[in-house]
């Protein structure tokens, strides 16, 4: 059985591309009939936000991907948040030790520093504390038992370090980028246990992958320069038969392509990069979030969905049961991906013109409200109805209603130019008067029967005068279903608006 896991680090807001992360990994579980697991990697202390593992559940619920174990859930491998799991990872760690695979180190900051300078002045490659500089620090590789056992016996900090092989080719096999070879002198003597006690995200990550059942690691491309030292640790630790497959997702690129989407991007463009509104606890700072801009959680997903991967059709618009039916990790991009502002708008007007009106109506009414218009929940709803279709946004209905709310401040000009001749005046005339002999219903469908009959009495061709009257309505010479607008302003007000415009 497919089991995949979501495994944030609550180091601040979820970053829009980790719920994109989240997302594809939900897909593919939904997809493969498997689980989709929630764990938390908090063993960097110095990182931990207050807040932030609320944040990312609040958000997982917002968008709609659903979790079947873990953090928050429960289940058969809790618990699930790393710094629960200590015992865990330093037995892990020991058995490397015993095993001679990994070693104590006791070195100091300054001489791993005076390592680093040393090492730069002469040009070494990238791995640092590797096969050939071990032998030159303080480790148990290079002092006696006795020496090491007194160190650790007078409190003296250690951290516990992967012995990596020092000539090794590591292969994986990546589902999106094929082979992956690095060698192993590029591979540091990474820390894997650390003074704290408390493991590094790498052995913690492996580790619990393993013990948790994982079958496919779906993660950031960032991720994929640790894939081969965690594929030694997976050998290491003699795991390497059940070894979960590798997915490494392209990268959010900003919206100019110039580079990785950061936290640092948020509010520039005038765009969230975070789900939801996010408060820094430190700072006071407020970031934006995807639902307080309105956006809906349905056209997040769809938009979020299509940063990396497409079905290889024309189709857009899709529900969570559809990408589900539809996602497939093979047909995921190797190139970054965009963040498209523009786009995650139209998915987004493309989703409000079919929200049901009564769902938009209090928007639309505290939005009214706010903006010092009087404004029913009933009206509220027919205005919905009138312009949900003509906006990216559900507050943005407000700003489209303003030729509702107010009587023509002037006409335009143009239209007026072209269109308000002796016809119109008489239409508009014709039409005030059956108006004032109206005592129905005064709901659109009534209100285009008053005017069809009005004008045939006249002798007038409807067509021709539809803009005129249009224009003495609202002062423009186009806008949304003209019946409809004038049932939400009412009888009373459309007769004050005609007799306006014949003065
Ligand atoms: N804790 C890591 C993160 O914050 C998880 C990376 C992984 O999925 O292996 O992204």
């Amino acid at each position: 059985q497919v089991r995949v896991r979501f495994a944030p680090s609550p180091t601040g807001p979820l970053h829009i591309g980790g719920v994109r992360t989240a997302l594809y990994n939900y897909l593919f579980a939904r997809k493969m009939g498997g689980k989709m697991l929630l764990r938390i990697e908090d063993t960097d202390q110095n990182r931990f936000v207050p807040g932030a593992e609320d944040y990312i559940l609040d958000a997982l619920r917002w968008a709609g991907i659903e979790i079947d174990e873990g953090q928050g859930i429960g289940g058969p491998h809790a618990p699930y948040r790393q710094s629960e799991r200590r015992e865990i990872y330093q037995k892990e760690a020991q058995r490397l030790i015993d095993e001679g695979k990994a070693y104590y180190a006791f070195d100091t900051a300054e001489e791993l520093d005076a390592m680093r300078q040393r090492l730069e002045a002469a040009n070494a490659p990238a791995a640092q504390y590797n096969a050939i500089t071990r032998m030159q620090m303080r480790n148990s590789l290079t002092l006696s038992a006795d020496d090491v056992k007194a160190r650790m016996d007078a409190g003296e900090p250690y951290v516990i370090r992967l012995k990596t092989p020092r000539k090794e080719e590591v292969r994986l096999n990546d589902l999106i980028r094929g082979w992956v070879n690095v060698h192993s002198s590029a591979i540091d003597d990474k820390v894997l246990l650390k003074s704290d006690g408390l493991p590094t995200y790498h052995l913690a990550n492996i580790v619990d992958d393993h013990l948790m059942g994982i079958t496919h690691v779906i993660r950031g491309e960032e991720w994929l320069p640790s894939a081969p030292l965690h594929v030694l640790l997976y050998r290491y630790l003699g795991w390497e038969d059940t070894m979960p497959q590798f997915a490494h997702l392209p990268l959010l690129l900003k919206p100019e392509g110039n580079g990785k989407l950061s936290k640092r991007d948020a509010d520039l463009g005038g765009f969230p990069i975070f789900p939801l509104q996010w408060t820094d606890p430190n700072t006071g700072q407020v970031a934006r979030g995807f639902r307080e801009d309105g956006y809906l959680p349905e056209a997040t997903i769809n938009f979020l969905a299509l940063l990396g991967w497409n079905p290889g059709t024309e189709q857009e618009l899709f529900t969570m049961d559809e990408l589900i039916a539809s996602f497939d990790l093979s047909q995921v991009h190797k190139a970054g991906a965009r963040f498209d502002i523009q786009k995650a708008q139209w998915f987004n007007h493309q989703y409000i013109k079919e929200q049901p009106d009564a769902v938009l109506a209090p928007t639309v009414q505290v939005q009214a409200e706010a903006a010092g218009y009087d404004c029913s929940l009933e009206k509220a709803e027919k205005i919905a109805a009138l312009l949900k279709g003509r906006v990216n946004f559900a507050r943005e209905i407000v700003d489209e209603a303003t030729t509702i709310f107010n009587p023509p401040a002037s006409y335009d000009e143009a239209v007026t130019a072209a269109k308000w001749n002796a016809d119109a005046v008489k239409a508009v005339t014709a039409f005030r008067d059956a108006l004032t002999q109206f005592d129905g219903d005064f709901v659109a469908d009534a209100i285009k029967h008053t005017l069809s009959d009005a004008m045939t009495q006249a002798g007038i061709k409807q067509g021709k005068i539809m803009q005129a009257m249009r224009l003495a309505l609202t002062g423009s010479g186009a806008g949304p279903d003209l019946m409809l607008t004038m049932e939400i302003i009412g009888k009373d007000e459309t007769l004050r608006r005609l007799e306006q415009a014949l003065t």
